[in-house]
């Protein structure tokens, strides 16, 4: 016979920082100079996928074109291979790119400039797929079947990194400094998944999730927490 569970999961608070989870308690903050230190690895990182994803792509153009020769039964397949790692590539450097960019934002005074800076991702994406979608379209020697093929695979490609790619809530440099400033000290709590930051370690959204994370405003907002969880802002105004 097996014994049933009927325990409620237990919260488990894990501390990332010495943080008081009662009083805030004074944090040397890092500068600007420091935050843009931790990024560069991350940054380096992204366009280093990134170079290979579109070394991908100009594998699969050689392919395409006949320059780099393999025999027409094999010719669709190692074009679609080379679509996947392009697409793959191109998706890991976007993810560093973000994560670079939730430590070191960009500034928002040039509203052009911080757009693109973020959408740096959905940038090369177009990159790493429209040229080699132009040549299928200009492409004469091609079997109408591999050509369908591979440009339908091509268009997908660009949709799926395009989409990935993309910062949908990209935090700046002054909304990370006002973050810092309001919460400098203060006990923040994250969990495994998603963009959240919170104040109150019994937030309602916490329901179902095991592992919590306890550290200050900095490193929630390192971990890619930036935003302000609408229960725990309520909470905040409310003052309860
Ligand atoms: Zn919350």
């Amino acid at each position: 016979m097996t014994e049933k569970k009927t325990k409620t999961k237990e919260k488990k608070f894990i501390k990332v920082d010495d943080v008081d989870q009662k009083e805030p308690k004074k944090v040397t903050r890092t500068t600007k100079a420091e935050r843009r230190e931790k990024a560069t690895g991350k940054r380096v990182a992204a366009v280093i996928f990134w170079l290979l994803g579109i070394a991908c792509e100009i594998v699969a153009i050689l392919l395409l074109c006949r320059k780099l020769y393999v025999t027409d039964d094999k010719l669709l397949m190692w074009v679609l291979i080379a679509f996947a790692a392009d697409l793959v590539f191109i998706i890991i450097g976007s993810q560093f790119w973000k994560r670079a960019n939730d430590v070191d934002p960009a500034s928002e005074e040039n509203k052009v400039k911080f757009w693109l800076w973020n959408q740096m991702g959905l940038i090369v994406a177009c990159l790493a797929f429209l040229p080699v979608i132009i040549v299928l379209l200009l492409n004469k020697q091609l079997d109408g079947k591999t050509k369908k093929i591979a440009t339908a695979a091509a268009v997908v490609g660009l949709l799926v990194a395009g989409l990935v790619s993309f910062d949908y809530d990209p935090i700046s440099a002054e909304e990370r400094e006002a973050a810092e400033t309001t919460f400098e000290g203060e006990a923040i709590y994250w969990t495994q998944w998603g963009k959240k930051y919170h104040l109150y370690e019994d937030c309602q959204a916490f329901h179902g999730s095991e592992n919590i994370f306890v550290g200050t405003i900095e490193s929630a907002m390192d971990a890619g927490r930036t935003s302000l969880c609408a229960f725990c802002e309520k909470r905040l105004h409310d003052g309860n």
